[in-house]
């Protein structure tokens, strides 16, 4: 068969015109339906309409591209065909699904509608053909529902008001006395019809087209529409997805797992997607629609005999109850469990990667409706690359790109103290790891509201929808009494890497009244309540947690990426203890540590604030000698904490004023503390005040105003290293100087650091090695970096103050505006957290070259923020830089990210040697 229009592509019947590799025309879902329809599986024949239509659609007034009408009718006549039943037809009806689908999966934000093609005459013929009526009304009703909310736009008036539809249905069970949809009669269903379709023409001012080929065209322009809905707006930008990608619409023919018991559908993938662990793991439904299992109305089946006995045990379910009511695909189908793990074994060799697959099995034949990539939590994500990698599915390159850097800091996720008490109120399904707490709110709304008082929420619903988006992104964790392990909540917080506990039964919700209650206890709205969604537990009142311990694939997969990667990984730490967890987690030397953090001890900051209310230098001199063993014995704790690796000490930077208290009551305590006059010490703080400090008295320029500090401050350090020598421990400090502009700043200031030295080894008798370098963090120093490259021994990238010094923004203002820069589009990031590649990017490069240039030797670092960002990792590493340096729970994303950027680099000079 040739093509039948450009933009058309057909798939199953023995054609398949797509293939995986098209997502971009045909997005995710159709590029897997022909790929699957390739591979000779088993998949209801359709055909896709490319996201080109969906760019023209909306650059042409919601028109589409010349004879795209006929090729459609044409690909409906070949499916026809193919199925040997006819649109529109009363005695053997082809009905058809229209999905969306972009290049990358957004679940759930945009809009399908099923069961199209039914209509008051074809609803006949499917009665007939199923020899079911109960289930041709049961669909008809479902396709109402859907079409009249997903077409027409028929929606609850008000957020919280119910489904206008579900109340529909609602009141007719009250009227039957019925509990459940599957109880109502065929005629309880033909009723509904009736009386959704009044609703919808008393409210939308149209009927449900009757020709199906109408209803059809409605439905592929939803389709495309639903591109801009605002849930899928909001998706976007969250997850960066450009708004000109476009949805694809494809067309397929319906298949039924609701024709009875020997009918059933379910979702799947190929490895846990909780945990990572090889094996079948998934839901289904017998005699149900996909949608229901998606939406958790009724409790999901296990697919494997084994899943089937640890899920009974874990809800409490004994054996004979399971068996009864809650018996495996494994059991049910077994013929059909055995080909559909053949097809996922298959999918997941071709795809070599985790496949999240949907089926339907229909009169015991089973159909694949769609295969794509699984997603899955951080701790999946690096055991299944790692996993794949030594099965040898794929190499350990393509393992340590297939994680996010962010993702691994989910590893750092705490957990419940483990001696702590704990009241459990309920137990649901372990969704996504993580042990938080957090106020209760009962809405997304309530949630960003609470949240951005700088309070913790946990996000508590019956069940999670795309609209509660935003309120998912600012909880803590979310909370629901519905749904499984693949519901909404489950699938988008692990995406996000939140905690999630779902599908809580016992748990019932009054948004009105603002509670939760379980088994007896009650939670109010603003309490607090702790989830474990690692174990399922929902827990009352605020638990503590303790940190996470790194398991072994982690620390394997994290020796793949050190390897490979050139740049060097460093922590930003000021104290003994952060300089361990930062050399636990993999710091290879601290590249900075900030001395202003330890002047705020309450034992010293009297002293120091002494120094800085001293008159002459002989005053100033007497304080600090009351600092400077304190100030050794912290030097002493962090290079030991380090021994053998690099320590960049950075002399004090922040303008003396941050010191003093502000407060007259606080002051007069002082003085009379230190011995002075609150006058006296009215006029210091006068004469401190500056109107704009970050550009004020601070950095290198306290050490030249002020030689007796940084002198202090060098002897600690040396003297320290000495003290340590003497123990036979390896000390290496870098002492650093900041904010330096000007080469004769660093000569003066590094001249007296050299003298302070000498006198130390001549005192001791003894000698160690150190060196003197310079933050860069003015935009003079990027330019002269050839003359104070020719001093200096090393240069760290002082990137939050080059930041601000080269936009002109300030680092402690740019609040103010800087969300309205990124909304608007003006900035594409924010530059603070991600580096600048064109400006600041820029002069660094310049410095780079320039200080390179006159000194060979110059070892060139990063300890500003971006020193932990994954992108701006990538930048350092193509720019030359030697290492970065991040805060500690960083580290193991910096170190992802760097080999990643190593990778990167060589694949493109090896693409760029084949060409
Ligand atoms: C910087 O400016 O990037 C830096 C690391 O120093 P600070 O943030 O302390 O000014
Ligand atoms: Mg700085």
């Amino acid at each position: 068969m040739g093509r039948i229009h450009p933009e058309i592509y057909f798939f199953g019947a023995g054609v398949a015109e797509g293939r995986s590799e098209m997502r971009n025309l045909l997005g995710g879902k159709g590029a897997n339906l022909s790929e699957m329809a390739r591979l000779k599986l088993p998949v209801p024949p359709g055909f896709t309409i490319s996201t080109q239509v969906c760019d023209y659609f909306y650059d042409h007034g919601h028109k589409y591209p010349k004879g795209l009408t006929e090729g459609v009718a044409k690909s409906v006549a070949h499916v026809e065909r193919a199925l040997g039943r006819k649109f529109g037809d009363a005695k053997n009806p082809l009905l058809v699904s229209v999905r969306s689908g972009a290049r990358v999966s957004m679940p759930g934000m945009m809009d399908t509608v099923l069961n199209l093609g039914l209509t008051d005459e074809t609803v006949r013929g499917l009665e007939e053909i199923s020899g079911n009526a109960r289930f041709a009304w049961d669909s008809y009703r479902r396709f109402c529902q859907m079409f009249g909310d997903v077409v027409l736009k028929l929606k609850p008036e008000n957020k919280n008001d119910p489904d206008p539809f579900e109340e529909i249905i609602d009141r007719k069970k009250v009227a039957r006395g019925v509990k459940n949809d599957t109880e109502l009669k065929v005629d309880d269903l033909r009723e509904l019809v009736g009386e959704f379709r009044a609703l919808i023409r008393a409210r939308v001012g149209r009927d449900i087209p009757q020709d199906p080929r109408e209803q059809l065209w409605m439905a592929i322009g939803a389709v495309f529409d639903s591109w801009h809905n605002d849930r899928a707006i909001t998706y976007r930008r969250i997850n960066n997805i450009p708004g000109d990608w476009g949805t694809a619409v494809t067309v397929q023919s319906m298949v039924f797992g609701n024709l009875g018991d020997d009918c059933a559908t379910g979702v799947a993938f190929t490895r846990d997607p909780g945990t990572g662990e090889k094996g079948i793991y998934g839901e289904f439904l017998p005699n149900a629609q996909g949608e229901d299992v998606v939406a958790g109305i009724r409790t999901g089946r296990q697919i494997s005999l084994k899943a089937g006995r640890e899920w009974a045990k874990r809800a409490g379910i004994g054996e004979a109850e399971r068996v009864a009511q809650y018996s495996t695909l494994e059991e049910s189908f077994p013929d059909v469990y055995k080909q559909f793990l053949e097809i996922s074994a298959q999918l997941e060799k071709h795809f070599r990667d985790t496949q999240d697959m949907e089926f339907t099995i229909e009169r015991n034949r089973l159909y694949m409706l769609q295969t794509r990539t699984g997603k899955r939590t951080a701790q999946a994500a690096v055991r299944i690359a790692v996993d794949m990698a030594d099965e040898k599915l794929i190499d350990r390159k393509t393992a340590l790109k297939r994680v996010e850097p962010e993702q691994l800091e989910q590893f750092l996720h705490p957990r419940l103290d483990p001696s702590s008490k704990r009241h459990v109120i309920a137990r649901g399904l372990p969704a996504s790891p993580g042990a938080v707490n957090g106020e209760v709110v009962f809405s997304a709304d309530e949630a960003v509201v609470v949240a951005e008082a700088g309070r913790k929420v946990i996000l508590v619903r019956l069940e999670t929808s795309p609209e509660d988006i935003h309120g998912m992104q600012v909880a803590e964790g979310i909370l629901t009494a519905r749904g499984g392990m693949t519901s909404h909540a489950a699938v988008v917080a692990r995406g996000m890497g939140k905690s999630c506990v779902a599908g809580v039964s016992a748990l019932e919700i009054d948004y009105g009244a603002g509670t939760l209650s379980a088994n007896g206890a009650v939670v109010r709205r603003g309490e607090y309540i702790t989830l474990d969604g690692s174990a399922g537990e929902v827990i009352a009142g605020r638990v503590p947690t303790v940190e996470p311990e790194m398991p072994s694939y982690f620390k394997k997969f994290l020796s793949w990426a050190d390897a490979v990667r050139k740049l060097g990984v460093r922590a930003n730490a000021d104290t003994p203890d952060d300089a361990k967890i930062a050399r636990d987690f993999g710091a290879e030397g601290i590249g900075l540590c900030r001395t202003e953090h330890m002047f705020f001890d309450p034992e010293r900051i009297s002293a120091v604030r002494e120094m800085i209310m001293a008159e002459n230098a002989t005053q100033r001199g007497r304080a600090l000698a009351k600092i400077l063993p304190m100030q050794r014995e912290d030097f002493v704790g962090i290079l030991k904490a380090m021994a053998g690796l690099p320590v960049t000490i950075r002399l004090l930077d922040p303008p003396l004023h941050e010191f003093i208290p502000h407060a007259d009551t606080e002051l007069r305590e002082l003085a009379a503390k230190i011995g002075t006059t609150l006058e006296h010490l009215k006029q210091v703080r006068e004469s401190l005040f500056e109107v704009n400090p970050m550009l004020g008295h601070r950095g290198s320029r306290l050490g030249i105003s002020f030689p007796e500090i940084y002198q202090a401050q060098a002897r600690a350090i040396i003297e320290a290293a000495c003290e340590l020598r003497k123990q036979g421990v390896k000390a290496m400090p870098e002492i650093m100087l900041p904010l330096i502009g000007e080469r004769r700043e660093f000569d003066i200031l590094a001249a007296q650091i050299r003298e302070v030295a000498d006198a130390v080894f001549k005192e001791r008798g003894i000698k160690v090695a150190y060196t003197i370098g310079t933050m860069i963090e003015v935009p003079r120093a990027c330019v002269t970096a050839d003359q104070i490259g020719a001093v200096a021994e090393f240069f760290s990238f002082g990137t939050n103050d080059l930041t601000q010094m080269t936009y002109g923004i300030s680092r402690d203002d740019s609040g103010k505006f800087l969300a309205d820069y990124i909304s608007t589009g003006v900035y594409k990031k924010d530059p603070f957290a991600e580096l600048d590649p064109v400006g600041v990017g820029e002069l660094m490069r310049i410095a780079i070259e320039r200080g390179r240039k006159s000194n060979r030797k110059l070892k060139i670092g990063i300890c500003g923020e971006h020193g932990g960002d994954p992108a701006s990792v990538k930048l350092c590493h193509r720019l030359g830089l030697d290492y970065v340096s991040c805060s500690p729970y960083r580290i193991p994303v910096a170190r992802l990210a760097a080999s990643q950027a190593a990778i990167e680099a060589s694949q493109k000079k090896a693409a760029f040697k084949d060409v």
